[in-house]
């Protein structure tokens, strides 16, 4: 009896350990399937991010991208290849490269590209953007089995290099001719003299004149490259210092007495003399100089050129130089301050001017943290305003702080 008795117990005790495993066995499986669920969600989630990342990687690049199947039907492209081909912002199921692009030699680039695995450096103008220059490398991508599965394009866009490459080869062009002028007049002067040495000493001084002339001509031309040249290259030492601008005027408009009065022109100044700018004297002085040459050689004969200096109200000064002389044309204005632009080339030259003289103005103003801009009226006279940086010791004194306010609340 005892015997199956215990024989019982253990047979209950065995089940209940049984029952006991089997629960935690399930409880521990249905923890798992909810851990694996959570992890499928996770990778799910992180695929998710992972693509989304991908895109933002693609769409912050300045190239455009283009993916295609080895059928030619677009898989994938960025926001860059949209802009350059004004495609729609969502990519329309099976869509092929020709008609997205419909540019032949796209669609030869991606066939050629599955023959030879990649071409580089195909130069394309887009129909209907003809500004627009840009260049085309594709490569064939393979499956991690080896096998070609689709061909990536990527459009590399030079527009603004060909533009700087076309400023260059305009600058190039111009300096050239610019000095081939000077340079065949000496030329041809000095073979003159070399011809005929018993020339007359009138007729040879009068050669010699105007082989310096010209000289001088060269001397200036050579000279205004190369201030332009290290303004644009930023090479130019910039010494910052606190100058008078009523001094720094008065001693330009001494320099210029002997111009200004052999054409009777007036001088004037019109500037706070405790006004201080912060700038550097050189830069400055051939600022002044080449705005106020201007308005002697450019306005009336018997005329009159001010030179002004007033606060425009936001810790800056403006500068004005005003003549009355016959003004410059609307359609010349915008190009006034480009290298080499003359509205009359004759007129110009016969000056002596360079074509280069508002262009360095325009470069020092920048370089000394302000603006150049001009306002002309035919017949009446152009004003070229600048705007410089007030000095500090300037803002500190309360009457000039006094000036400064009144003048923003007149703007
Ligand atoms: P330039 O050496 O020919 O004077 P600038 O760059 O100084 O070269 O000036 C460019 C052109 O702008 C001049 O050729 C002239 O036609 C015009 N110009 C400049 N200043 C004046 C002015 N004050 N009045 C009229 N035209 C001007």
């Amino acid at each position: 009896m005892d015997i199956v008795f215990s024989i019982i117990l253990t047979a209950a005790v065995v089940s209940l350990l049984w029952w006991r495993l089997g629960q935690s066995y399930r409880v521990q499986a249905s923890h798992a399937e909810a851990d694996l669920k959570s992890m499928d969600e996770r990778l799910e989630n992180a695929q998710v991010e992972m693509e989304h990342h991908r895109d933002a990687v693609f769409d912050a690049m300045t190239d455009g991208i283009l993916v295609c199947s080895l059928k030619g039907e677009i898989l994938f492209w960025n926001s860059a290849c949209r802009r350059m081909f004004q495609l729609p912002e969502t990519l329309p199921d099976h869509l092929t490269l020709l008609e997205a692009i419909r540019l032949h030699e796209v669609q030869e680039v991606f066939q050629r590209t599955i023959e030879k695995g990649r071409m580089m450096g195909v130069h394309l103008k887009p129909r209907g953007a003809e500004a627009l220059h840009l260049m085309l490398n594709a490569v064939l991508v393979h499956h991690s089995s080896g096998k070609p599965g689709s061909v990536l394009l990527n459009f590399h866009d030079l527009t603004q290099l060909k533009e700087l490459e076309n400023a260059r080869r305009d600058f190039v062009a111009n300096v050239s001719h610019e000095l081939r002028t000077p340079l065949s007049m000496i030329k041809g002067f000095v073979e003159t003299i070399m011809d005929h040495p018993k020339m007359e000493e009138e007729t040879l001084m009068n050669f010699l004149g105007k082989v310096q002339k010209h000289s001088d001509r060269l001397a200036l031309l050579v000279g205004d490259l190369l201030t332009i040249s290290k303004l644009e290259s930023s090479q130019a030492t910039v010494n910052l210092h606190e100058v008078s601008l009523f001094e720094e005027v008065s001693r330009v408009m001494n320099d210029m007495e002997r111009a200004a009065r052999v054409k009777g022109v007036t001088l004037k100044i019109d500037i706070p003399d405790a006004i201080k700018v912060k700038a550097d004297p050189g830069l400055l002085e051939q600022m002044i100089i080449n705005l106020v040459d201007n308005a002697i050689k450019y306005g009336s004969t018997d005329g009159c050129v001010e030179v002004r200096g007033s606060f425009n109200g936001n810790g800056q000064i403006c500068v004005s130089v005003k003549d009355d002389g016959p003004g410059i044309p609307p359609e010349a204005l915008d190009r006034i301050f480009e290298r080499f632009f003359r509205v009359d080339k004759a007129r110009s030259r016969a000056q002596g001017g360079t074509g280069l003289g508002l262009s360095i103005v325009k470069h020092i103003a920048q370089t000394l943290g302000g603006r150049v801009w001009v306002e002309s009226q035919l017949g009446k006279g152009t004003t070229f305003f600048f705007t410089l940086i007030l000095s500090e010791e300037s803002h500190s004194q309360p009457q000039l702080m006094l000036e400064e306010t009144r003048s923003a609340a007149k703007v």
